[in-house]
């Protein structure tokens, strides 16, 4: 066919702009996406992550019968790390302590930003006390190592686990959160800087 150049060239550029147009529109949606599963402080997934995501993994792991376990911690007196150095030394001890979890958690699961100065930790194809030994190390590398501030100030962090397993008490995300929330809650209760694997009641204590 007789192919006019001026007008092959307008309508390869017209593509070519479309093409570019997508491409831009669909990684401003993707990142736009990220961005609402991430927390802007510490760079963890949030909790609209955990909904979307592992939802569906804790509810796959109930259904075939597979380990899975969830840990929530929380920093122990935090608001007096606040108060005694102020908010900007509180930010860098959330962003430092959500970096060694991260680490920690590479190749067994995932850490998530719960709340404040609260963190989910999921481990998938973990039964409870490898969940536990898992962060009875990281109890220990959080005494070894306080975390820096502004090179003259040293803070040292302890902090509290709850952690449950996925099975016939605990089988769908609400009541994983809520019994490893109630484990964690006695664990401050008991004086914290510790794990609380086990079903307890406040009379044990
Ligand atoms: P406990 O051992 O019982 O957990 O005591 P706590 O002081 O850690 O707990 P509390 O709930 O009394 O205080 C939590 C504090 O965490 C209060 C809040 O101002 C602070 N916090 C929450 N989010 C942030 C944040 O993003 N940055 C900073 N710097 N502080 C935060
Ligand atoms: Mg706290
Ligand atoms: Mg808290």
């Amino acid at each position: 066919r007789p192919v006019d150049p001026n007008e092959l060239v307008a309508r390869s550029l017209t593509q070519v702009r479309r093409k570019h147009y997508n491409d831009r529109l669909r990684s401003s949606v993707r990142e736009t996406i990220e961005l609402a599963v991430t927390d802007g402080l510490t760079g963890l997934h949030n909790r609209r992550y955990l909904d979307n995501h592992l939802k569906v993994l804790i509810e796959r792991a109930v259904a075939r019968g597979r380990p899975l376990s969830v840990c929530i911690t929380d920093i122990d007196r935090f608001k007096s790390v606040n108060d005694t150095y102020g908010h900007d030394c509180g930010d860098v001890v959330l962003t430092e302590i959500a970096k060694r979890l991260k680490y920690f958690m590479r190749g067994k699961g995932y850490a998530v930003r719960w709340g404040g100065e609260e963190f989910l930790l999921v481990f998938p194809e973990f039964h409870i006390d490898e969940a536990e030994e898992v962060m009875n190390e990281f109890i220990h590398e959080l005494d070894a190592h306080s975390v820096s501030y502004k090179e003259e100030t040293e803070v040292h962090i302890t902090m509290t686990f709850g952690i449950v397993e996925a099975g016939e008490q605990f089988a769908n995300i609400d009541s994983m959160v809520s019994g490893a929330d109630r484990r964690l809650y006695i664990g401050k209760q008991n004086g914290r800087n510790q794990i609380v694997a086990e079903e307890q009641s406040e009379q044990d204590l």
